[in-house]
């Protein structure tokens, strides 16, 4: 079988502005998603905001079977052109891993339909235990029933996103809060997961479970042979008599006619 190819987008600015996440993160947080998906047997590339077109050219999308996304603090400088295009092939099938605070990035909020995509938030190093909810799905596989990340940001519920086709894990954090923390959709040909862990402040991508998990949905997003869809106005694919069909349709004129 071919190698998943997936294409590994950080804005990559806490890492460069920040000395303290330069060391949690030496090779940007980017270089450490790429790298385990790597030895996973994954072919890896990684793309970044400050790049030319942030690194996502038409010619790299066509090429990504799955496109992991993380960014903070510069949603508002990703170019429309680039979401448009990356939503495009979403929906041709191109996977997508939406990553922690990427839950606000423009690709995600146009796919989801969201004008927001708020959620309630802390930053105190809380404890936060990760339960799986629907332990036959592929992006739990080899999971226990629930795993701890000792120190991240708290993300509470309300998340303004629309129901999750499945809805795979929920998070529980110290001070109390609640959080569906890891969110499957369908767009088009094109399958997509949030999953809620990775401040850049805490090594959380360091940590097995959560490589695990991202590993599982990068497979699980990963295109398969789906059949091609066509669409528009279309020609009837058996034969059928068109007077038939509308004698309902002539019925229910007929009755209005009659009415007025
Ligand atoms: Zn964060």
């Amino acid at each position: 079988m071919d190698k998943i190819c997936v294409t590994v987008w950080n804005e990559y600015l806490h890492e460069v502005q920040f000395e303290e996440i330069a060391k949690v993160y030496p090779n940007g947080i980017h270089g450490c998603i790429a790298g385990f998906l790597q030895k996973a047997g994954m072919q890896t590339r990684t793309a970044t905001l400050r790049q030319p077109q942030h690194g996502l050219t038409d010619a790299v999308l066509a090429e990504t079977d799955v496109l992991v996304w993380w960014g903070h603090m510069a949603h508002d400088a990703v170019e429309d052109a680039v979401v448009q295009a990356v939503c495009r092939r979403v929906e041709e099938g191109m996977g997508l891993v939406v990553l922690h605070s990427g839950h606000a990035s423009k690709v995600f909020r146009r796919l989801c339909g969201m004008d927001t995509g708020a959620l309630k938030w802390r930053e105190d190093g809380e404890k936060e235990i990760i339960w799986v909810v629907d332990p036959g799905h592929p992006i739990a596989e080899g999971l226990e029933e629930k795993f701890i990340i000792p120190h991240e940001e708290m993300y509470g519920e309300h998340f303004n996103i629309p129901a999750p086709d499945q809805l795979v894990f929920i998070s529980w954090f110290e001070g109390g809060e609640v959080f569906r923390s890891g969110c499957c959709y369908h767009r088009g040909k094109g399958k997509i997961f949030y999953f809620r862990p990775g401040h850049e402040a805490f090594a959380t991508y360091e940590i097995p479970e959560v490589q695990k998990v991202i590993t599982n949905a990068v497979r699980w997003a990963a295109p398969g042979n789906a059949p091609p869809i066509t669409y528009g106005n279309t020609q009837p694919v058996v034969s059928f008599t068109p007077d038939d069909a509308f004698s309902g349709v002539a019925g229910l004129h007929d009755a209005k006619a009659g009415d007025s």
